[in-house]
């Protein structure tokens, strides 16, 4: 099978001078695209501000032969780092939102800002980079995104509350994305990282830390951001050399009432409670008009009297 390649495409990869994001665009440049290395050189907090960090990495990766450009702008100025791809190489083709920053704290003790610079970072940001590509992508009826979350955001975790949030948001973002890109073959899906980088240092074991190699990820991102890839809307997890698509199920439900006439109490709805949150023949959450249509169906039954 021919090799997946890049060449002629440009590809920005915020927050790559450092963890995963060095390693996708290590990876895309291996693979013959043009990089743009984004990175504020913060810290795991979001303090301060350093070259150093995209410098290393466009080294890396001239040193190898490969193509590259840093550009040092917080993902919240996305209109400067497309600039910096279309200043130097002139298009922009898909852009890897993956610049990120740790705040936690325990629900009790989160202050505004400690709230306000993970939603910045994480959502604004990704917001304003594909923003700023969203018109290149749609002139040119081509782009791929992908935004990064989290199993805290999917499955909540203890003292991340303002991350897991910023988190989830991401997946309404690349959801709708999705669907208001697909008729330009915009597609954007979502990555579910786990991997040894300064964020997760000292947070997962010492044994597991060694084997979550951020390389390990690098291959799913750059599969899903290639112009074969039809993959669009979806979350996949991945980690260690293992993917799999995430998806929201919803029960089969119950009906509270027997006819569309009828009311019904919180007493009817304690008696149910074990139908409501019944899992046992569940079915994939689908699109709002899938939706739309099995909410039709339940009021059919009611006006039925099923
Ligand atoms: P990392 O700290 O190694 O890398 C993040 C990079 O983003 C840093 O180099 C940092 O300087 C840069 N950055 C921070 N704020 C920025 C800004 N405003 N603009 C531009 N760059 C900025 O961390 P990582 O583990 O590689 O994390 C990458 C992404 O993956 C993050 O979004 C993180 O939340 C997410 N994630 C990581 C894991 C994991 O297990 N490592 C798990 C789930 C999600």
């Amino acid at each position: 099978m021919a090799e997946l390649r890049f060449d002629g495409r440009v590809v920005i990869v915020t927050g790559a001078g450092a963890g995963l994001g060095r390693a996708y665009a290590l990876l895309f440049a291996a693979r013959g695209a043009s990089v743009v290395v984004n990175d504020l050189g913060s810290g795991k907090a979001g303090d301060g501000t350093s070259t150093k960090a995209a410098d290393t990495v466009v080294q890396e990766i001239k040193a190898k032969g490969g193509i590259a450009a840093p550009d040092y702008n917080s993902v919240v100025d996305g209109e400067k780092i497309v600039q910096t791809a279309l200043d130097n190489f002139g298009r922009i083709d898909v852009v890897v939102n993956n610049a990120g920053i740790l705040r936690d704290r325990s629900f009790a003790r989160i202050s505004n800002n400690d709230w306000d610079i993970i939603h910045d970072v994480h959502l604004k940001g990704a917001f304003k980079v594909t923003q700023a590509a969203w018109p290149h992508f749609r002139k040119q009826n081509y782009g791929r995104v992908i935004v990064t979350s989290s199993n805290a955001g999917i499955l909540g975790n203890f003292g991340q509350a303002n991350y897991s949030a910023a988190k989830m948001g991401l997946v309404g973002l690349s959801n709708t994305l999705a669907i208001e890109g697909r008729k330009n073959n915009i597609h954007s899906n979502v990555i579910v990282p786990t991997a040894a980088s300064r964020l997760t240092e000292g947070i997962l074991p010492p044994d597991l830390f060694n084997e979550l190699k951020p390389e390990l990820i690098a291959p799913v991102v750059v599969w899903l951001c290639h112009e074969s890839c039809e993959e669009n809307g979806s979350i996949i997890d991945s980690s260690a050399g293992y993917a799999a698509k995430v998806q929201i199920f919803r029960g089969s439900g119950t009906l509270l009432r027997q006819k569309i006439t009828d009311s019904f109490t919180p007493e009817d709805v304690r008696d149910k409670w074990s139908k409501v949150t019944d899992m046992t023949n569940p079915t994939p959450s689908g699109s709002i008009e899938e939706s739309t249509f099995a909410l039709m169906s339940q009021l059919d039954l009611l006006k039925s009297g099923a």
